[in-house]
């Protein structure tokens, strides 16, 4: 629907006499006006965008913050021109790292990844800053800088020991995602196998000792069972750095409703994502199937250009359907309706995607989801919440439970050894 309505509206402006142009005409304007408006006076905090790992991997200058210049257009989804057309106030830059790497290595890599995120926010002093709480992100919004946050996506980086965990908040992450797709030796992911029916004792003692240092608990890419226990378990509220409604997309990685239901009394925030397959079935359908055939043709083709060159002939005879920025705001209707106005916020992952909603091409395209929402009948009041500020008290909620368990409790030096009663590394 949106992607046609504006054309006809254009037509209609074009064709017709002023008298007879239908009274609405203007309508998509004025609810942008306001959307710009209304995002002038209130931070707008964004879950998710994977620019480190576009920039560790980009191509001629991996890990090259400096040659990844966000002064001029970048390739991808993200820059500095953007950011400020799409009026993003607020940035949980993802400082994800991938849960298949064969061998040891993963803090490694993570701690390369905060080197990334760190250097990049350092290179653009008059428009990026680091925030580490709430007050930081504030602060940073009244100095005209982007606040950029931290956010640690797989458990896996913490290698099993809550040491680790607690160095890099020291680092600076303010979430860390349980798990990525790959189920780790305490948490269960959506995308793989159940080996722990959610939680071990090791994984509850994570999200206790992340509730004493004032670190989100994430929630995206876990199992339901793993949403469930930590919400047991957690003091603090919980986020969904970005997911949907699986209600309306049945998709492992989206969030029941069951689940949604659970977090007036914890706090937390939702964050609703932009990523295709999760907003919409039909992509979702389209996106199993290409699934299946890269599969297939793994197992029946040996060389990887010609798999590449197949591939791109079933893509061609088989072109992915839409998802639209309407179906976005449906999962945001939604996780309103169920979990609350005080518990939805955005997490669009930009730069971790390859296919975009169309309306929400990139980070410049914020503004017109708030226009959708305002033509809906969402509220300024609302709309705030949603933007930044259920997300503002959620990490105000967060860092006050932190400093009372930090004076109730120790460190923990508890190993997953003890807990679980797994044999030691050797
Ligand atoms: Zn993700």
């Amino acid at each position: 629907m949106s992607a046609i309505r504006p054309v006809v509206l254009l037509s209609l402006l074009f064709t017709s006499l002023a008298m007879t142009t239908p009274a609405d005409a203007q309508a998509p304007d004025a609810a942008l006006a306001h959307a710009r408006a209304l995002l002038r006076s209130t931070p707008l905090i964004d879950g998710h965008n994977d620019l480190p790992w576009e920039i560790r991997r980009a191509e001629g200058h991996p890990l090259d913050v400096a040659a990844y210049d966000l002064r001029a257009p970048s390739p991808k989804h993200t820059d500095l021109a953007r950011l400020q057309r799409g009026q993003v106030a607020g940035q949980f830059w993802s400082i994800y790292i991938d849960g298949e790497m064969k061998d040891s290595g993963y803090a490694r890599v993570q701690l390369e990844q905060f080197d990334i995120a760190r250097r990049m926010i350092a290179r653009y002093p008059d428009r990026l800053a680091l925030a580490l709480t709430a007050d930081d992100i504030e602060q940073s919004v009244k100095r005209g800088r982007l606040a950029s946050l931290l956010g640690m996506e797989g458990g896996h980086a913490i290698e099993n020991s809550l040491g680790v965990l607690r160095s890099y908040y020291a680092l600076g992450a303010r979430y860390m995602t349980l798990t990525h797709n790959v189920t780790l030796d305490w948490a269960d992911a959506a995308l793989d196998s159940a080996r722990h029916h959610g939680l071990t004792e090791f994984g509850r003692a994570v999200v206790r000792e992340m509730n004493r240092l004032g670190m989100f608990v994430d929630l995206s890419h876990v199992s339901p069972a793993v949403m469930s226990q930590a919400l047991d378990v957690s003091e603090a509220p919980v986020i969904f750095s970005h997911s949907a409604a699986r209600a309306l997309v049945d998709h492992p990685r989206n969030v029941p409703d069951s689940i949604l239901a659970r977090l007036p009394k914890n706090g937390g925030v939702v964050m609703v994502t932009f990523v295709p397959q999760f907003v919409s079935t039909e992509f979702k359908v389209w996106e199993d199937s290409a699934d299946a055939e890269r599969k297939g043709l793994r197992t029946t083709v040996a060389d990887s250009a010609e798999r590449r060159r197949q591939m791109d002939a079933w893509e061609a005879a088989h072109p992915a359907p839409d998802a639209t920025l309407a179906q976005v705001a449906d999962h945001i209707d939604h996780v309103r309706q169920v979990a609350g106005v005080d518990h939805v916020g955005i997490g669009s992952d930009f730069d971790g995607i390859d296919n975009v909603p169309v309306g929400l091409e990139d980070v410049s395209k914020f503004p017109d989801l708030f226009a959708e929402l305002i033509r809906r009948g969402w509220s300024d009041a609302d709309l705030k919440k949603l933007a930044g500020q259920n997300l503002l008290r959620a990490m105000r909620q967060a860092e006050r439970t932190a400093a009372r368990l930090q004076r109730e409790r120790e460190p923990s030096t508890r190993t997953i050894e003890e807990l679980d009663g797994r044999r030691p590394a050797t």
